[in-house]
């Protein structure tokens, strides 16, 4: 099962293919528009064929094109970002335990989340879904098909998120909103991000383990 990704609400009275940009290198429509003026735009890279290009994502054009496109790597760049402390490493192998034992009697809904432990590194995102900001390290403890649960040693303060997630099938990039966000012991914060779009082809499966 690959996660499911909620639309936008779609925009009436816009000229779709007149702000719609092809991919210069294989000609496809992508959900990316070129930005005007000193409008902040984002690097983004065709799945199809890897050429580069500057952007804007709407994903309001037509949101299932969005696994045409992802981020380019610098944007999830933390190189210079807090690795993250082993007592964030302890906290999470903490939590786990305890939702393994609670799995059996709490869980069996329809859609369940899975607890898991993978890096991802994050960055705030503005309301037109362009990083800005330094990305951050942060670990997902839960997946669901609608959105997911992460520990990070900083604060989150973002309303909208790009997540880019360490997984056996690769590197997967998704949108989100933060959905709520709680300090939990030492500073640590445990926040909830719902998903909004799905970057990239590469799937992320969320199976019960
Ligand atoms: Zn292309």
């Amino acid at each position: 099962m690959s996660m499911k990704v909620a639309d936008e609400p779609v925009l009436s009275a816009v000229n779709f293919s007149a702000i719609r940009q092809r991919c210069p290198g294989c000609q496809r429509a992508l959900p990316i528009r070129p930005p005007q003026n000193d409008e902040t735009f984002a690097e983004w890279q065709c799945e199809a064929c890897h050429t580069r290009l500057a952007g804007i994502f709407v994903p309001e054009i037509v949101p299932t094109l969005a696994d045409r496109v992802r981020l380019c790597p610098q944007h999830f760049d933390a190189s210079r970002a807090e690795p993250i402390p082993p007592e964030l490493r302890k906290l999470v192998a903490k939590f786990l335990a305890g939702r393994e034992s609670r799995l059996a009697t709490h869980e069996r809904r329809r859609n369940p989340r899975v607890p898991c432990d993978l890096d991802a590194v994050i960055v705030g995102l503005d309301d037109r879904w362009t990083p800005h900001g330094q990305p951050m390290r942060a670990v997902v403890i839960d997946l669901a098909e609608h959105g997911l649960g992460m520990m990070t040693a900083q604060r989150v303060d973002a309303a909208r998120l790009a997540i880019q997630i360490q997984c056996s099938a690769g590197l997967v990039q998704l949108f989100g909103r933060t959905a709520w966000s709680n300090f939990v012991s030492d500073g640590f914060q445990n926040t909830g991000v719902e998903f909004r779009h799905r970057l990239g082809r590469t799937t992320l499966k969320v199976e019960e383990q």
